[in-house]
């Protein structure tokens, strides 16, 4: 038995017993870890309000035999905002679905927590996040080592074909003309304009993605393409995703 501080953010909740809850935490110090959170569903409780999904919380964790104690919680930041706003909360529940579906257990990632965390931050403050919710799912496949890729053809590497065909989830990446006769995969048609968008997302700072003026289209193109790649990639589909295409009357598209 052990006892460590680390500072994290709640992924996912789940109910266990009667009374308990365990939460799923994304550490700065040790990475992605569940821990049981004792009598976290009676109301007066202390570790109800540090247990929400989204708190950002310092916590005091026993290491025990099969599953970690969360012993005490301190809110660092509260992330209210995303909670009580219905879409914001959408786009919240699917970062950490992304987070908790890509993360391994007990692996440190301080650059992907720090990035995470600044991103709940722009989250919160966002009027329409859809922009900025493309450029944090480009940027966590980066991180994740997962970035598909856009700037040459997935195949033959030809930077400058004198068509594209369009991306290719399975593949990863964008398809030109030739490769893609060759493959007879399903493509998802994206103008180059998008693909330019894209690239630009990825250097961008997501602060100054959200002072941008959102494109819909544009949002929606990007997202079809990104969503059916993390998918792919993730092997299943993520119901924070339905939920959130639902909310935002999502045209339906091809295959989803
Ligand atoms: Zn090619």
């Amino acid at each position: 038995m052990g006892l460590y501080h680390c500072e994290g953010i709640v992924l996912r909740t789940r109910n266990i017993g009667e009374a308990d809850r365990i939460v799923t935490l994304f550490t700065k110090e040790k990475g992605k870890i569940e821990a049981v959170a004792r009598g976290a569903r009676r109301p007066r409780n202390r570790l109800v309000g540090v247990t929400q999904h989204f708190s950002y919380l310092r916590a005091l964790i026993f290491t025990g035999k099969s599953l970690d104690q969360l012993s005490q919680g301190e809110l660092i930041k509260s992330f209210a905002p995303l909670r009580a706003d219905l879409t914001k909360m959408a786009y919240a529940t699917w970062w950490s679905e992304l987070l908790d579906v890509f993360l391994p257990l007990a692996e440190v990632n301080t650059e992907v927590f720090l990035f995470a965390l600044a991103g709940l931050v722009v989250l919160e403050k966002t009027t329409d996040p859809m922009l900025v919710s493309r450029a944090f799912e480009l940027r966590l496949l980066r991180y994740l080592g997962y970035e598909p890729v856009l700037d040459r053809c997935v195949h033959c590497q030809e930077t400058n074909p004198p068509f594209w065909a369009g991306f290719a989830p399975t593949e990863g990446g964008m398809l030109c003309s030739v490769c893609a006769k060759e493959a007879g995969e399903k493509l998802i048609p994206v103008r180059p304009a998008a693909v330019q968008a894209l690239t630009g997302l990825y250097q961008a700072d997501l602060r100054a993605v959200a002072r941008q003026p959102v494109d819909l289209a544009l949002g929606q193109e990007l997202g079809r393409l990104l969503f059916a790649f993390i998918q792919n990639r993730a092997e299943k589909p993520f119901k924070s995703l339905s939920f959130l295409q639902s909310l935002l009357a999502w045209p339906p598209s091809e295959g989803s």
